[in-house]
């Protein structure tokens, strides 16, 4: 039989139900594994994601465009392929996307990660014959700590800059990433302030029942605001803005994945780097991979080919995909000499 999927120009698509699963072009149908801009294309006639991402996807494609959106579980058909949605435990509303047809099923996990995080449905996995994995992390050097562990380090360093009577600008990726930081830092220890890229989706959150820290949108602030001792939230776009002028002195965080690598912070010019990622790490993307129990493997965005290469010789059958996501550059614009090993 032909592959469930292909890779066409515009993106993953199923010829057998004739839709895409997370183009990069605007298509007839769509099927949305989760609302990050390099998973999602506006302009699309018709999108499907879940419930709990609905809200995130009309923000970001704006009011044109229909979605049609399903519980985690439930199944919808298109010309005989079914397609039923799983929680990824990525970002709130987050997919992986189970297909069948003719008894063959495929699962693709979008972006995910295994660790706890309050602010999303956990990873559940789905079993299947062909599993299509990202990669953002796939080497073996990215481990990560206890999620609690780097949030309690993110305490330490807040508590210390005010202390020492500076503001704490902490850049985080502003959908998912800052909320879970929201979720979880102590917020008795200051007033916590916020980008407006940030707050447009802690609204979101809020609005469908997360719990987060209170914040203030920094903007508001009054222009005398003293900003010792505040924890500011900002996406890491915002670091060489004027916006950060305001706060005098402040020291600089960068709550990232990418901060397991000796260097990236110092090029980036970044006070602390605290280990902090949506994504799954090298042996969380193992876990995934064995629990699906495929015995085939398509890899997509990050370390593919290193990703492939270790699952062919661990006996699976695996192919490194060729795709436009970029995994989430939360690092803002880390050179891509960087990005390899
Ligand atoms: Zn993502
Ligand atoms: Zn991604």
């Amino acid at each position: 039989m032909d592959n469930l999927l292909e890779r066409q120009p515009d993106g993953l698509y199923c010829a057998a139900g004739g839709f895409y699963i997370d183009p990069w072009n605007p298509v007839e149908r769509a099927v949305i594994t989760h609302a990050h801009a390099d998973h999602l294309c506006p302009s699309s006639k018709r999108y499907l994601c879940t419930r709990a991402g609905e809200a995130l996807l009309r923000a970001r494609i704006g009011s044109e465009g229909l979605i049609e959106a399903v519980d985690y579980g439930a199944s919808v058909t298109f010309d005989g392929v079914r397609v039923s949605l799983h929680p990824a435990g990525h970002i709130r509303g987050s997919a992986q996307i189970r297909l069948e047809y003719r008894g063959e099923i495929w699962v693709v996990s979008g972006d995910y990660k295994l660790d706890a995080d309050s602010t999303c449905a956990p990873f559940d996995p789905v079993p299947c014959h062909t599993f299509v994995t990202e990669s953002t992390f796939g080497l073996p050097i990215f481990r990560w700590l206890e999620p609690t562990e780097a949030l309690a380090a993110i305490n330490a360093w807040w508590r210390g800059n005010r202390q020492a009577g500076k503001a704490s600008v902490l850049f985080a990726y502003p959908l998912g990433k800052a909320q879970r930081v929201l979720a979880g830092v102590d917020s008795s220890i200051g007033p916590i302030y916020t980008h407006g890229a940030v707050e447009t989706f802690n609204r979101l959150y809020r609005d469908a029942g997360i719990a987060l820290a209170a914040t203030q949108y920094a903007r508001s602030a009054p222009p005398k605001t003293d900003w010792t001792g505040a924890l500011i939230l900002a996406p890491p776009m915002a670091k060489t803005a004027p916006w950060l002028r305001r706060f005098g002195d402040f020291s600089t965080g960068l709550a990232s994945g990418w901060m397991r690598i000796r260097g990236t912070r110092r090029r980036r010019s970044i006070d602390r780097g605290f280990v902090l990622s949506d994504h799954a790490d090298w042996p969380a993307l193992l876990t995934a991979i064995r629990s699906s129990g495929a015995r085939r493997v398509w890899v997509t965005h990050g370390y593919r080919a290193q990703l492939a290469r270790w699952l062919e010789e661990s006996g699976l059958e695996a192919h490194a995909i060729d795709t436009q996501y970029e995994g989430e550059r939360d690092d803002a614009e880390l050179p891509s000499d960087e990005a390899e090993p």
